[in-house]
């Protein structure tokens, strides 16, 4: 719904410019380990992550199609956005669709996010039942998620409905269905810590009950708009109540254009050096929904994203920062009531990717949160003969360029069983992946699988 980018817009020309657009993103950074001199980490296997953001979706059930009268509802009929022709849009998204989809991000090796809403619009709970559909058909819809989807998607709840504010005492929308009890609006307003992860972790359990574990959580529109730090930590906390999430994320923030910073926001870091160390990871998608909309418009288009000659748009400039780039759609604008408008569009926005760039890594959001954890999380300390690293998280591919006049091969120890493991040269910085190194000018690049607790990058 409307207005992630609204709302940061809003936010920026409210304050001037004078406040840090982290500040207006409500980040609190917590813990950080000292800052290394000699060593320091590069992006997974030295490549730009690249993901694509999927909301609005769930099992069978055309969200925004049952959505848009609650919206219209909630305004009083005062605004002509939510006034467009649901009463001709289909009422599913079918799961044939779903396979389309997943096959071709299979075959394009696309990974990213694919929300489930667990009880779309307040159609039907995906725990009990959706009327309009056969338990079979529901069941059908939640193992195709699990094994066509789940492999190289995400699972996040968009919270419960996605639309009406659940009674959590209930499980029935509250009677008030002005703003201030829509979740897309103002119900977090004032809201603690507890209250909202308590809403949360109640999407979450469905989602669990029904089998799609969750790393992370989105928010449906202006979820949380005014009460940032109150969300970051709640979706910390729901996650890690509900899933043991050892690293949970959430999707709130989107900046479409200008030079700000879109990498992984790390925040309320504490407890590294301790046994159950913490924090939660904001994910921040770089494009607008270009591709359909959550209402059926008419898309931007590819050229948005990247040009066809490869050298424009906004993938471009943020690809060459080396900053991930999160792209963002609507399930509802993907289908495009059957027409598949989003669908051809990513098809040609893949293709133009991986026509421009070499050096692009489709992760998942948790895949980039881990990593992102690890890379600000991670004390190291360079020593005579090597690197040490105390992480308080495990990560694969983990990669670094250290300065060293060495040009010997470096080995790899970890674990208490001192574990070795020789690092293999590769000759093309773009040849590297885990339990490689390869030497650059002033020193060498290494990628390796980072355990959690100590470990030596060395020279024997
Ligand atoms: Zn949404």
């Amino acid at each position: 719904m409307l207005p992630r980018r609204d709302f940061l817009r809003q936010a920026l020309a409210g304050t001037g410019a004078l406040i840090a657009p982290a500040l207006v993103l409500g980040q609190v950074s917590g813990e950080r380990p000292p800052p290394a001199t000699g060593c320091a980490v590069l992006n997974p296997r030295n490549r730009v992550p690249v993901s694509i953001i999927i909301d609005d979706s769930t099992c069978l059930v055309n969200l925004n199609r049952f959505a848009m009268p609650q919206f219209n509802d909630t305004f009083d009929g005062a605004n002509r956005v939510y006034q467009r022709n649901w009463r001709e849009w289909p009422v599913e998204i079918p799961d044939a669709f779903i396979r389309e989809f997943s096959d071709w991000a299979t075959e394009a090796g696309v990974k990213g996010k694919f929300s489930i809403v667990p009880f779309p619009a307040c159609v039907g709970r995906l725990d009990r039942g959706l009327p309009g559909w056969s338990q079979q058909q529901l069941k059908d819809s939640l193992e195709l998620v699990r094994t066509g989807m789940m492999p190289r998607w995400d699972i996040h709840p968009e919270m419960i409905t996605h639309t009406r504010v659940i009674d959590l005492s209930t499980g029935q929308p509250y009677q008030d269905f002005s703003p201030r009890f829509m979740e897309n609006w103002e119900w977090t307003t004032g809201r603690s810590v507890d209250e909202i992860a308590a809403y949360i972790a109640y999407a979450l359990r469905i989602l669990r009950d029904v089998g799609l574990p969750c790393e992370g959580i989105t928010t449906p529109g202006g979820f949380g708009n005014r009460a940032l730090p109150q969300l970051a930590q709640a979706s910390g906390e729901a996650l890690r109540d509900v899933f043991k999430a050892e690293i949970p994320h959430y999707f709130r923030h989107l900046i479409d254009q200008g030079s700000e910073p879109v990498t992984p926001r790390v925040e309320y870091a504490q407890n590294l050096s301790g046994a159950d160390p913490r924090c939660v990871v904001s994910m921040i998608a770089c494009t607008g929904d270009w591709t359909g909309g959550w209402d059926c418009t008419e898309p931007a288009g590819a050229d948005k994203f990247i040009t066809a000659d490869g050298k424009g748009g906004r993938l471009v400039e943020v690809i060459e920062r080396g900053e991930p780039a999160l792209l963002l759609a609507h399930w509802t604008g993907v289908y495009w009531n059957g027409r598949k408008l989003g669908l051809e569009i990513f098809r040609e926005v893949v293709r133009r990717l991986h026509a421009r760039f070499d050096n692009l890594e489709w992760m998942k959001l948790s895949e980039i949160a881990r990593y992102w954890a690890a890379r600000e999380l991670t004390q190291i300390a360079v020593q005579p003969n090597g690197v040490q690293f105390t992480a308080p998280y495990s990560c694969p591919g983990f990669t670094v360029k250290v300065n060293t006049p060495n040009s010997r091969p470096p080995v790899v120890t970890s674990g208490p069983a001192g574990t070795i493991q020789r690092l293999q040269a590769v000759f093309r910085p773009g040849e590297l992946k885990s339990g490689t190194w390869h030497q650059v000018n002033d020193g060498i690049m290494a990628s390796f699988d980072l355990p959690r607790g100590l470990t030596m990058l060395r020279w024997d």
